[in-house]
């Protein structure tokens, strides 16, 4: 495989394509919003410099690597020579169905068709295209360049050799690629949303502060980082799109968003990523600072 097109150019689209770019492959990045695909050749030269200053790679790869990503801003340019096309674009269903219908109308025809959605469905994007046995998912971690595990997920129609291409493309790559079925949040977030929306509801019930809830579970139970940090490291709207995938898929009010959780979202308080969560980011510093909102 040499052609791959990574659809969708935000915190996740540009470790895809930085990976795949390391590791030699042609990356066709398509963004329907220039400044993002401006910002994430950005973020992934910032990427590059930071290993090279670990003496992990050096200028001339990162050189190579930023030469092979060729930028688009539609989905009909960017897949028109893709093997594999992945789609890393906003976590939102009829946003994803609309792109899985363009990659499968301009992509060639033998091109797999993956997403790396957290909790969406593998086999109903695959319903919408023409060939539902070579849609499958490719969960990559944040941040991409970093994490190790790919969550491969078969939908109901994926067809073994597709899966076969996937373990070794992501095996290739660098990662370690891991098989699950598909059902509402797969293993990864079905496991991880209830541990953070049960630290929301903590937080909102007053049992304990954020500073208090992320030490408790960093230090106690050896986690990187405590689940409020790590919500605002996802993004609050994603784990609240998630969560709510799994409430409505299983049908069980043990996954129902916390009301706090709803509230920030629509408060446009979304973590680290436009600057404030459970945490303020917006000092531009490493520092943890708490949020205003939950200084007592
Ligand atoms: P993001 O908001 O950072 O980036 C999404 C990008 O998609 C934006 O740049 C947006 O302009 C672009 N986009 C929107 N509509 C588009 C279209 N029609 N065509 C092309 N691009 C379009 O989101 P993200 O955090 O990178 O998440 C992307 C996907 O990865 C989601 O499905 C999410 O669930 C999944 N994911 C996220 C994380 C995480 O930690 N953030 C981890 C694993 C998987």
């Amino acid at each position: 495989m040499k052609n791959i097109t990574v659809i969708g150019s935000g915190t996740m689209g540009n470790g895809i394509a930085h990976v795949f770019a390391q590791n030699g492959l042609k990356v066709s990045l398509v963004d329907v919003n220039p400044a993002a695909l401006e910002k994430a050749l950005n973020t992934i030269g910032k990427n590059f410099d930071r290993q090279i200053a670990k003496g992990a790679t050096t200028e001339d790869q990162k050189n190579a690597a930023l030469s092979n990503i060729s930028t688009f801003t539609t989905v009909a340019e960017g897949v028109k020579n893709a093997e594999l096309a992945v789609e890393a674009a906003t976590e939102n269903i009829d946003l994803k169905l609309k792109i899985f219908k363009e990659m499968d109308l301009y992509s060639p025809q033998n091109c797999i068709l993956a997403s790396n959605t957290s909790s969406i469905s593998i086999t109903r994007l695959a319903s919408v295209t023409s060939k539902p046995s070579k849609v499958i998912g490719m969960h990559f971690m944040n941040p991409v360049p970093v994490m190790k595990l790919v969550e491969v997920i078969n939908g109901y129609s994926t067809e073994k050799s597709v899966t076969d291409v996937i373990m070794n493309l992501s095996t290739q790559i660098g990662k370690i690629p891991t098989l699950a079925n598909d059902y509402p949040g797969f293993v990864a977030n079905r496991i991880l949303m209830p541990m953070i929306n049960e630290a929301i509801f903590t937080l909102h019930e007053g049992v304990a502060g954020v500073s208090e809830i992320d030490t408790i579970m960093k230090l106690g139970m050896a986690h990187p980082m405590g689940p409020l940090q790590l919500a605002d490291f996802i993004g609050l709207d994603v784990c609240h799109s998630i969560l709510n995938v799994l409430f409505n898929g299983f049908g069980n009010p043990k996954y129902a968003p916390c009301p706090l959780l709803s509230n920030m979202v629509t408060a446009g308080k979304l973590g680290v990523k436009n600057g404030e969560g459970f945490y303020d980011y917006s000092h531009g510093t490493k520092e943890l600072v708490i949020s205003k909102s939950f200084v007592k």
